[in-house]
């Protein structure tokens, strides 16, 4: 079998969700630009409809209860993990990630696994006050009906990180996808429902006017979004309207700093993948990297000694562990951000112009130094396979530089001395710090931004209250 041809699993999996021959909207291979499939347009009308069908649905599920949901959920997983394959080829064609390293087999992984922990998390009742006179607990219920809302870059984890704590604590979920991934995003969906009840789980595949209707529509209660920071602004103001609750997971430019006495070669694997996974387009990715001088150029060195051994390519072929970026529009705000920091004299030290060669939307690993604040590729989010250095000498200026921009998701510092390091984290403003490594997440570990990256928490217990309404029982 060719890479392109499609699997007869994959083929079935396709045909359950895509639009009828001649209908829908033409989905293309981000690597290839062939086409996949037919992506249905469904309207306002459809989505009103989902979310009465979803309404209709929660106070049945809530009733199962948490053991039984929590069961339901493992099926699911069990279910994602009999298609992986063809579910993450699938998604592999679409958002342009290789089959291998931390992209679509990681990524299916990782959603058959979030699954599983977040039926094994527990969010008992807390006792407030048990003093004789008075006794009052604290209860989590369901909210209703969860609009998930969700990017195109990790489309399928992102949305089992809003569907998961969503269904567990009794919820009823819609999602609209990502236009530009919508169909391995509503394959996913429909592998859930072989085994979850009619209507507890609902995908609809809609653009930016269907996104905006579900966050603003009355019947919906809480808002799990993640995306751009402007999209999130624009959710707020629905919220208004509806009091949807709401989580939201925005943008970032992770900055990283390197503290002196650092082995450039220890870290530069871990670093490389820090900035790049998923070919740099990933919401916590290190986007700005702070490097002492006394080590600067070994930094710079080892990091592109990495980047040339790292093959990029069509996500199917079996050796590539970097892919394309995943459409036109992030494709030319790469371009644009390397093009501006080459003209205001910063050094490419690899990459720094598109890969023609590779396919229309390949750009490979390009690493900037000499870059400095102030120049676009640092202060804007790249999201995207660029990573600008910026050489300091007083690790106070560091930290400033760090703090300087009006986003905050994650951040990293890097020593040999982890009691120093984590003394500088501390004063990062990122909803995360890593130490000695960059953008790991885990399903027990709360995950969120501060500032312009947004409000709420995911994962773990926090994320289970962030889907619930607390209740008070006095007496
Ligand atoms: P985007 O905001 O353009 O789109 C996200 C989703 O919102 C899409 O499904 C879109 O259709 C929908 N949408 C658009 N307009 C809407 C509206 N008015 N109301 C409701 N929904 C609307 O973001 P994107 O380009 O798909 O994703 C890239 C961005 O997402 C980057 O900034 C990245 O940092 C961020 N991101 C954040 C995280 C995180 O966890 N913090 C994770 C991944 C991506």
């Amino acid at each position: 079998m060719s890479e392109a041809a499609l699997s007869p699993d994959e083929a079935a999996l396709l045909d359950r969700v895509q639009a009828p021959e001649g209908q829908g909207r033409e989905i293309l291979d981000a690597a290839t630009r062939e086409v996949i499939g037919r992506a249905p347009v469904q309207t306002v009308a459809d989505l009103d409809d989902a979310i009465a069908r979803a309404k209709a649905a929660q106070p049945g599920w809530e009733a199962l209860g948490h053991q039984k949901r929590s069961d339901l959920l493992l099926q699911a997983a069990d279910a994602i993990d009999a298609r992986a394959e063809a579910l993450a080829r699938l998604l592999s064609r679409e958002q342009g990630k290789p089959l291998n390293g931390p992209n679509a087999r990681f990524e299916l992984g990782a959603c058959s696994a979030w699954l599983r922990a977040t039926a094994a998390t527990v969010l008992e009742p807390e006792v407030l006050v048990d003093d004789g006179e008075t006794h009052a607990e604290l209860h989590y219920k369901a909210i209703g009906v969860v609009g998930a809302i969700g990017p195109w870059n990790w489309p399928l984890m992102i949305a089992i990180w809003q569907i998961a704590p969503s269904l567990r604590m009794g919820n009823t979920v819609v999602v609209k996808p990502s236009e530009y991934t919508p169909l391995s995003v509503l394959a996913m969906i429909s592998v859930m429902n072989e085994v979850l009840p009619p209507d507890v789980l609902i995908g609809v595949s809609g653009d930016r006017e269907v996104g905006a209707r579900l966050a603003a529509h009355p019947d919906v209660d809480k808002v799990m979004f993640t995306g751009s920071t402007a999209t999130g602004r624009k959710i707020i103001e629905s919220s208004a309207g509806n009091l949807a609750r709401l989580t939201l997971e925005l943008g970032g430019n992770d900055a990283g700093i390197v503290l002196p006495g650092t082995d450039p070669k220890a870290i530069a694997q871990d670093l490389f993948w820090g900035a790049f996974i998923n070919t740099g387009q990933t919401c916590a990715a290190l986007k700005r990297l702070y490097v002492h001088d006394s080590i600067y150029d070994d930094v710079v060195d080892a990091l592109k000694e990495v980047a040339e051994q790292t093959p990029m390519g069509v996500g199917l072929s079996e050796d590539n562990v970097l892919g394309p970026l995943q459409n036109t529009q992030q494709f030319d705000i790469v371009n644009r951000l390397v093009d501006d920091a080459k003209a205001r004299g910063a050094r490419i030290v690899t990459g720094g112009a598109p890969a023609p060669e590779l396919g229309e939307l390949f750009y490979p690993i390009t690493l900037i130094a000499d870059a400095t604040d102030g120049m676009a590729v640092v202060d804007e989010e790249q999201f995207g396979p660029v990573l600008p250095i910026v050489k300091y000498s007083d690790v106070e200026d560091a930290i400033a530089s760090a703090n300087r921009l009006d986003v905050g998701l994650g951040g990293s510092v890097w020593g040999p001395d982890r009691d120093e390091a984590r003394k500088v984290a501390a004063r990062i403003q990122s909803g995360t710090v890593w130490i000695n490594s960059h953008g790991g997440v885990h399903p027990m570990i709360p995950f969120g931004g501060v500032k312009g990256s947004g409000y709420g928490l995911e994962f773990g217990v926090e994320g289970l209250k962030s889907v619930a309404v607390p209740q008070i029982i006095n007496g």
